[in-house]
């Protein structure tokens, strides 16, 4: 599966890796490759153009986690992206209603549309324990009912019985009947394909669903046709109200086109993917699995996870450490912004801090402001940062220069600090510090 795809990416990948730290080209250069990779995956162009606009927007923006390279900071962000851009997270059947929950199966001839109705009814049938039924409403191709009737058996599946000579509205209503009569607690109906999107199948679609209200309407289509498959989703998704799409023959596709672009092109989620001829082989789409199987690197994703988490946990317990000898610099205060924001924003934290909810200053701050503070310490010295007091009118000037705000501005962050300083050596002497420290570690 996406075996040509994921090689592409990963020699993209094999670039990046071995660096120390990537420039603004470097990672606009690999982004370059990773658009090819994704055209040359039969991925829709206005997808894959804003696949890699996003991606490098945020890999040029991000700071490298401690510990990890920037080449494998970059994986992970196209992993994010990924799995954002196939939906994120798994679209389950929704089957509340009262029984029978109808399923409705469409597509095109030749999609698999009928071997994946027998798959998940077996599916209901084996994993949910649902009684199913299936009943096939294809009276244009004279064996398609016998031909569900035998996959019926294989998949231990009961089938309506067959009468010749209904008209596909009457079969689904006698179905229905059926079905309810019989206490079952879903049916499935797989209705008859066409060779391309027409008007007359579309009107067979919608009179079926008015007869029948589904409460699943599936459209089964064929990955290996790429974009294709997603120009069939969006004509099908333009007459007919879909809840989701089935990815069938996703075992032989190598590209991964049509996985890729269907969520964004057509706003369908892909509830199902099949994966051979087998009865048994269909399987939820889960994003984030299928993310990894393109990348293949699931190792690089989680070790970047796990490296963020440490970075966090480091910079509390040193914050704590700092705080306990009474110190609080600058940068210090730069960190303790960045977790703020991380938690919800200066505000909430300041109501929930001993000590400072008299704090005007930092209370005040919105979360813009937040932006600017960033900027201006940037702007300053390390030696400014680690002792502030050296910031003189002079210096105030050129920081407010250098960070596109003004004296006054520098003036009020200078005094936040100060506030915070004094807080700090407030809560020392109260012995206050393990519930800080604890605090910042959350
Ligand atoms: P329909 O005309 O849309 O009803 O298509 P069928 O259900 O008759 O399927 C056509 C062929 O595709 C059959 O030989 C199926 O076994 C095969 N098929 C269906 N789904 C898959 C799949 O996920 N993987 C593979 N490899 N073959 C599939």
């Amino acid at each position: 599966m996406f075996d040509s795809l994921s090689d592409r990416l990963s020699g993209v990948f094999d670039k990046l890796r071995g660096r120390g730290a990537l420039s603004e080209t470097e990672v606009r250069a690999a982004m370059r490759e990773v658009r090819v990779a994704l055209l040359e995956a039969d991925v829709a162009l206005p997808v894959a153009r804003e696949f890699v606009e996003e991606v490098t927007e945020r890999a040029v923006g991000e700071e490298v986690v401690r510990s990890v390279t920037p080449g494998q900071m970059v994986v992970k962000i196209v992993n994010d992206a990924l799995v954002e851009l196939l939906g994120s997270t798994n679209a389950e059947l929704d089957l509340n209603t009262s029984p029978p929950a109808v399923v409705m199966m469409v597509g095109l001839q030749g999609s698999g549309k009928t071997t994946t109705t027998a798959k998940l009814a077996k599916r209901l049938k084996e994993k949910d324990r649902k009684k199913v039924m299936m009943a096939s409403l294809d009276v244009a191709r004279p064996a398609a009912q016998e031909q569900l009737a035998v996959l019926g058996r294989q998949a231990g599946v009961d089938t309506l019985p067959i009468v010749a000579g209904q008209s596909p509205t009457d079969i689904a209503k006698r179905a229905l009947e059926s079905a309810r009569l019989q206490g079952y607690d879903v049916l499935m109906l797989d209705t008859a394909g066409r060779l391309h999107v027409d008007q007359q199948l579309m009107d067979e679609m919608n009179a079926i669903a008015a007869a029948s209200k589904p409460a699943e309407t599936l459209l089964v289509v064929d990955s290996l046709t790429g974009q294709d498959a997603v120009n069939v989703a969006k004509g099908f998704g333009a007459e007919v109200e879909l809840s989701g799409v089935i990815l069938t023959r996703m075992d032989g596709d190598a590209r991964g086109g049509a996985a890729l672009s269907m969520r964004k092109v057509t706003g369908k989620p892909i509830k199902f993917a099949g994966t051979g001829e087998g009865l048994d082989a269909i399987e939820p789409f889960h994003p984030d699995r299928v993310a990894g199987r393109i990348l293949g690197m699931g190792d690089v994703v989680s070790l970047v996870e796990k490296a963020a988490e440490t970075v966090k946990m480091e910079d509390a317990e040193r914050l704590a450490k700092k705080m306990e000898k009474g110190k609080f610099d600058l940068d210090d205060l730069a960190l303790q912004i960045k977790q703020m924001q991380a938690m919800g924003g200066v505000g909430a934290l300041a109501k929930m801090m001993p000590g400072m909810k008299g704090m005007k200053a930092a209370g005040d701050v919105d979360e813009k402001a937040l932006t600017r503070l960033e900027a201006m310490m940037s702007s300053m010295t390390p030696g400014e940062r680690a002792k502030p007091k050296i910031i003189n009118a002079k210096r105030k000037i050129r920081i407010a220069k250098g960070s596109g705000t003004t004296v006054q501005d520098v003036n009020k962050l200078l005094k936040m600090h100060q506030q915070m300083e004094s807080a700090m050596k407030k809560l020392k002497k109260m012995g206050g510090f393990g519930k800080l420290a604890a605090m910042f570690g959350g």
